[in-house]
C-alpha cells in the first residue's frame, strides 16, 4: 500500500516498514524469552522445537514453543492467587498502560525481603504513581549465576505487600527485577505477599523485569501480556516510552 502510494506520487524510494519515522523513542524493560531463561526455583524452562525448517527442505521456518506462563518477564493477574480474581485475558490493553511510573533502588542481597521501612520513607512519591518499580540490583546475577538468580532471590515481605496494597490506592501495578516477589527461601511468606496484592482487587505484579538500564526520562510504560484465554497470568513485553 505504502509502495503504491509512493509510486502514484512519483516518489521513487520504497518506504520500508522497519523505518521508525517519527515513532517515540522506546526501550525494553523486559527480557527476551530463551531456552536458557531462568525459571523460579529451577522449574521447567522453555522448549523450542522446529516444525519446519528451510535448511532441511521445509517450505518455511516455524517452531513449536512451550513454557510456563510464569517464565521470563510476565504479568501476574489476580487469578494467580485468587480463584475469584480476573484472568489476564479479561483485561483490555488500556489496563496495561501506565503514565506515572516511579522507580526506587532498594538494594537487596540473597533472600532478603523488602519491608515496610523500605517503602515508608518514600510514601509521598509512591502515592502519585500508577506503577511502582522496585530495583533490588539482584538482576546482576541473572546471566552470570542463573541458579542463584532462580533460587536465592530477594522478595517482598507479606507485611510490605499489605502496606503497598493498603496505602497507595492509585497504584495499579508493581514490578521487580527479581524472578518473583516470592523469595524462594521464604515461600509461604511470598505466597502471602502475592495474596495481599492480588486478592479482591484488580492488580498486576510484573516479575523478572529488566531494570538494569532504566532511563531517567521515562514517560509511559506499556506492559503488554500475551492475551491467552483460560489462564491466570502471561508473559509480557514491557516498553518504556522516553519523554
Ligand atoms: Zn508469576
Amino acid at each position: 500500500m505504502i509502495g503504491e502510494y509512493a509510486m502514484q506520487r512519483g516518489i521513487k524510494r520504497r518506504i520500508k516498514c522497519t523505518e521508525p519515522g517519527n515513532a517515540p523513542k522506546v526501550t525494553l524493560l523486559s527480557h527476551k524469552l530463551a531456552v536458557d531463561t531462568p525459571a523460579f526455583a529451577l522449574g521447567p524452562g522453555m522448549q523450542v522445537t522446529p516444525l519446519k525448517e528451510i535448511s532441511k527442505g521445509g517450505s518455511s521456518n516455524s517452531y513449536s514453543i512451550s513454557f510456563s506462563n510464569h517464565l521470563g518477564t510476565h504479568v501476574d493477574a489476580p487469578n494467580h492467587f485468587d480463584p475469584k480474581g480476573r484472568r489476564i485475558s479479561s483485561y483490555g490493553p488500556e489496563n496495561f498502560i501506565f503514565s506515572r511510573p516511579i522507580l526506587f533502588d532498594l538494594p537487596k542481597e540473597e533472600s532478603q525481603l523488602i519491608r515496610i521501612e523500605d517503602l515508608e520513607q518514600r510514601a509521598e512519591v509512591i502515592e502519585k504513581a500508577d506503577i511502582l518499580l522496585l530495583r533490588t540490583g539482584f538482576q546482576r546475577y541473572r546471566r552470570v549465576d542463573p541458579k542463584k538468580y532462580a533460587t536465592r532471590n530477594p522478595g517482598i515481605s507479606a507485611s510490605g505487600a499489605e502496606y503497598i496494597a493498603r496505602s497507595f490506592p492509585r497504584l495499579r501495578a508493581i514490578g521487580v527485577d527479581t524472578i518473583s516477589i516470592s523469595a524462594v527461601e521464604h515461600r509461604e511468606e511470598g505466597r502471602e505477599a502475592h495474596r495481599n496484592l492480588l486478592r479482591d482487587r484488580d492488580y498486576f505484579i510484573i516479575e523478572d523485569m529488566d531494570l538494569a538500564q532504566y532511563p531517567k526520562n521515562v514517560g509511559r510504560i506499556l506492559a503488554l501480556p500475551l492475551f491467552v484465554e483460560g489462564i491466570d497470568s502471561a508473559p509480557c513485553t514491557v516498553i518504556a516510552e522516553l519523554a
